[in-house]
């Protein structure tokens, strides 16, 4: 590591953080105390008080600012779902949610600033791809949501009474596509599986993908039972080239396969994802042909109807569309579960926060948005709605 670099701790590995103390002539258990410290959310050196003051002073030369700032914060569901708008250093904004769940805190965090994948239904497929977010971006979503829950609320809102003390689940589901930033996902998920880190099993911890077939291998790869959440939105493959543009280069048949494999390699049952979209994506046909790759691939099912989301032309389904599609399903032999819209008036759809806070702040993309702004985006709680 060279002396000058400056680096957030929370994108090394454990492997890294002792070379990092190695290279400062101190023993390896030093590496074990600053370890421990992050993982309580401590990233300030000087607060690092079983560390020597000399030590301390080295990593605060070494550790580069890379705490996110809370700019916006929503909150729904009587205090269960609190959708968070993340800034880097650098401007950049994420978004990160927490749900509350009697005996379960689930974070929903973002591998990307904005997305490549250009899904025309999502808000944040809408606003592009900027840039990806390194491992300690991606870890340090799970430690604001982990301090929240220590702490006992955010900023002045409380975290109800009965809700978990620690993050329990983490589902890779926020903005971009997980797959598409395979080093930081990788990483992330073994800080969050580290038994002297997070210490999440890999049951809890769900990677959703549009279906990039490399990267599921290399998920595969990994050697644990994660959730592998294949967002599938349309079960042909002239309807999916046009809702999941990857589609076009892993079409429908190469993903089943690979997701097969997936399921026998990790001896994990995989869930299919599915958005469904007002006269797009819930007639019977689509029903049926879903039903038909669901029971091949042994997967769970969850449909999540469409959130109207601003700036989006899709519409959500009709309740009367909804029933029967999830019924048609359920009657080719498939489980389905229909998920509620948690944090529906929170903005809790993929991108929405951001959507709207960008929209009301006059279309501009978190980069571009300065200090002078963060008044703004605070006092603007609604924003355009559809
Ligand atoms: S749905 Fe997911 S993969 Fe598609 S554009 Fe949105 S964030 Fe990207």
């Amino acid at each position: 590591m060279s002396e000058s670099a400056a680096v957030d701790p929370y994108a090394l590995s454990r492997d890294e953080l002792t070379a990092l103390l190695a290279d400062l002539d101190q023993p390896r258990y030093r590496a074990d105390q600053l370890h421990a410290w992050l993982v309580r959310g401590i990233d300030d050196p000087q607060e690092m008080t079983d560390l020597p003051v000399a030590l301390r002073e080295q990593l605060a030369e070494r550790f580069a600012p890379a705490r996110p700032e809370l700019v916006a914060h929503t909150v729904a569901d009587d205090g269960h779902t609190h959708k968070l708008l993340l800034r880097y250093p650098d401007g950049e904004a994420i978004e990160t949610v927490l749900m509350l769940y009697p005996k379960r805190a689930t974070v929903c965090i973002s591998t990307q600033a904005g997305c490549a994948m250009g899904c025309p239904f999502c808000a944040t497929g809408q606003a592009g791809f900027r840039r990806q977010l390194t491992a300690g971006e991606v870890v340090r979503q799970v430690v604001v949501a982990d301090a929240a829950l220590r702490g006992g609320g955010i900023g002045d809102q409380q975290i109800p009474d009965g809700a978990p003390d620690h993050v329990t689940n983490v589902v890779f589901m926020g903005m971009g596509e997980p797959l598409a930033n395979l080093s930081a996902t990788l990483a992330t998920v073994r800080w969050l599986h580290d038994p002297d880190g997070f210490n999440l099993s890999a049951r809890g911890i769900t990677v959703s993908t549009v279906g990039l077939v490399p990267g599921i291998r290399k998920l595969a790869d990994l050697g644990l039972p994660l959730t592998l959440a294949v967002s599938l939105h349309a079960a042909t493959d002239d309807l999916r080239d046009e809702l999941v543009p990857v589609n076009v280069s892993h079409p429908l048949a190469e993903l089943e396969a690979t997701v097969r494999e997936y399921r026998e390699r990790t001896n994990r049952r995989v869930t299919i994802e599915w958005c469904l979209i007002g006269d797009v994506n819930d007639d019977d046909r689509q029903a049926d042909e879903l039903a038909r790759i669901a029971r091949r691939l042994r997967a769970h099912v969850n449909v999540i109807p469409m959130n109207p989301t601003p700036g989006v032309r899709w519409k959500e389904p009709s309740r009367g569309r909804t029933r029967a599609f999830v019924d048609r399903v359920r009657r080719g032999g498939v489980e389905i579960t229909l998920r509620d819209t948690r944090g529906r008036d929170a903005d809790a759809a993929c991108g929405q926060l951001l959507a709207t806070y960008t929209l009301g702040a006059g279309s501009r993309l978190p980069a571009a948005v300065g200090a002078a702004d963060r008044v703004d985006l605070l006092q603007v709680p609604d924003g355009p709605r559809p």
